[in-house]
């Protein structure tokens, strides 16, 4: 018997951004996956950028970093969440990598003299990344960024059409997600921007199959009727979906509106019942009143943008509902405690733990400083993610008596380079795709809290980062009240601290969020969870 073709599941945005379609492609992937199918699934963004690494955080969010090192949108996190899948560089396609690629191919003379042109070069040139991510899969989901009719989203609407047609109706779904807005002053949920968004992509020649209706609230099921007469699209593949109070609800909203027997019957794969016990778990444990709770705070930068910080909130839930704990996150502003004194710090960080997440340049980071130096006096429990164990050995030397100890990220001429330019990144500051990038190993000390936590003495996480822990101080840090309990297998690089005689002060080089799991709560998260629930007594 011939091999099933790939199946492909392409997923739109209509109306306007933000609608939760990165949500609702990875939820598609986990109710297939919970049918035994191999999936992968692929942003593709518009955006001129090569990768999401030069993206401002404020802007766009978290930078998510695969295990092979690609620096990527925040939606491949909530890909690698919902699947638990780890994904690789070729799940993250920007307009920048393709005509790069396009480019450098013409400048090579790949091209053999033809005229170079957006059609058919790049649109091929996208349906060839597409096709060699998918390799290997029963089904390959592929979401497109940005909304319909963005000018800059042309190339890739028409790659995907030329695609549908190229690998034929039953091996490809269009799934367009939109908004539905409610109108107070006529008490009524109006379909017209939903309709208005189905005719342009229409225009486009791309027919969608399923439509995604999001709202703010819960709309009458009698707007299905009307959304389906004027899309075209069949009731049965209507799905409504309001806001809902966790994100991991919209597996089970899609299961429960029989979305994935319309993608199944309509891609010609056998029905078959999902195991979807662990998430309806995962479901109830995000959605249970706790009777205690505790406080942990995240001192950052950009709050304004908490989206900046996906991986570590939802990695610092996944453990609090594994230790059966109410969580109440308190966001603390880096640059307000900066001129603080440790007094005033202490009244400001009313937490039962604190985390200082990864960051990147002056703004804020001697707030975070401050932070350390008194989680290590308080014997707070403390996380520190990347910038977080950096701070952290500053904040240790400071503590100790250095008072002029920095990082040279920070203070390039300072008396104590604690922290350093890491070999072979100097000069390289303001060039993308260039830092320590992706997973490496990890030795564990034994005596080790983190051994313990992990209970394995080799580990491997992802790093993204240019500067790193300075050896020639490292003898002192016993002095400083610090050790090194993680290092580079040629124990070269400091990978991880702790504190001494503290209840969890523990900080890594590495990103620990990333591999974090909704269902598989990260082992550094659920010991400072534990710690905290200690602390608080
Ligand atoms: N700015 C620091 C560095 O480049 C930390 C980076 C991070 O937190 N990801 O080393």
């Amino acid at each position: 018997m011939s091999k099933q073709p790939i199946k492909y599941v392409f997923v739109t945005g209509g109306v306007l951004s933000g609608l939760g379609k990165g949500i609702t492609a990875a939820s598609i992937g986990n109710i297939l996956k919970a049918r035994g199918l191999k999936v992968n699934i692929q942003k593709c963004d518009p955006y001129l950028n090569v990768d999401a690494g030069t993206l401002n955080p404020a802007e766009h969010g978290e930078c998510f970093v695969t295990r092979d090192g690609a620096e990527t949108d925040l939606d491949l996190g909530h890909y690698e969440r919902f699947l638990d899948q780890e994904l690789d560089q070729s799940s993250s396609l920007m307009s920048g990598k393709v005509l790069y690629k396009v480019i450098n191919d013409e400048r090579s003379g790949r091209y053999l003299g033809s005229t170079v042109q957006f059609i058919p070069h790049v649109t091929k040139a996208i349906q060839k990344e597409i096709k060699k991510a998918s390799k290997g899969f029963d089904v390959h989901i592929v979401e497109i960024g940005g909304t319909v009719g963005d000018y800059e989203g042309l190339s890739f609407l028409e790659a995907i059409r030329e695609f549908g047609l190229g690998v034929g109706k039953e091996n490809c779904i269009f799934v367009h997600v939109v908004y539905m807005p409610y109108l107070g002053a006529s008490q009524e949920f109006k379909t017209k921007p939903a309709q208005n968004a189905v005719r342009e992509l229409r225009g486009l020649g791309i027919f969608p199959d399923i439509l995604v209706s999001r709202s703010e609230n819960t709309a009458p099921a009698s707007v299905i009727k009307k959304l389906s007469l004027f899309s075209g699209v069949s009731e049965d593949a209507i799905v409504l979906l309001p806001n809902a109070s966790t994100i991991y609800e919209v597996p089970i909203t899609l299961e429960e509106n029989g979305i994935a027997k319309v993608i199944l019957d309509k891609l010609k794969l056998k029905y078959s019942k999902p195991k979807l016990e662990e998430w309806i778990g995962l479901i109830e444990r995000a959605q249970r009143t706790y009777k205690k709770s505790i406080t942990i705070g995240i001192v950052a930068k950009y709050l304004d943008n908490q989206d900046t910080y996906m991986s570590v909130t939802e990695a610092l839930k996944a453990a609090a509902w594994a230790k059966d704990i109410g969580l109440n996150i308190e966001w603390i502003d880096s640059t307000s405690l900066e001129d603080m004194s440790m007094s005033q710090v202490k009244s400001a960080i009313k937490c039962d733990g604190i985390v200082v997440p990864g960051g990147f340049g002056k703004r804020g980071i001697e707030g975070k400083i401050k932070a350390a130096q008194f989680s290590l006096k308080s014997k707070m429990p403390y996380l520190g993610l990347c910038l977080g164990l950096q701070v952290g050995v500053i904040a240790a030397a400071r503590n100790a008596g250095l008072i002029d100890a920095n990082s040279v990220e920070i203070n390039l001429k300072t008396k104590h380079p604690v922290i350093n330019t890491m070999l072979g990144q100097v000069g390289k500051e303001n060039t993308g795709g260039t830092m320590r990038l992706g997973e490496y190993p990890c030795v564990l000390a034994k005596d080790s809290l983190a051994a313990d936590l992990y209970k394995k003495d080799l580990i491997y996480e992802r790093h993204r980062h240019r500067y790193e822990c300075n050896n020639v101080y490292r003898d002192q840090y016993r002095d400083w009240g610090i050790k090194v309990v993680g290092y580079s297998p040629d124990e070269n690089l400091v990978e991880m601290i702790e504190g001494l005689d503290h209840p969890y002060f523990v900080a890594s080089q590495f990103h620990p969020e990333f591999k974090s799991r909704p269902n598989k709560p990260h082992p550094m998260f659920m010991g400072l969870i534990s710690a905290a629930i200690a602390n608080k007594g």
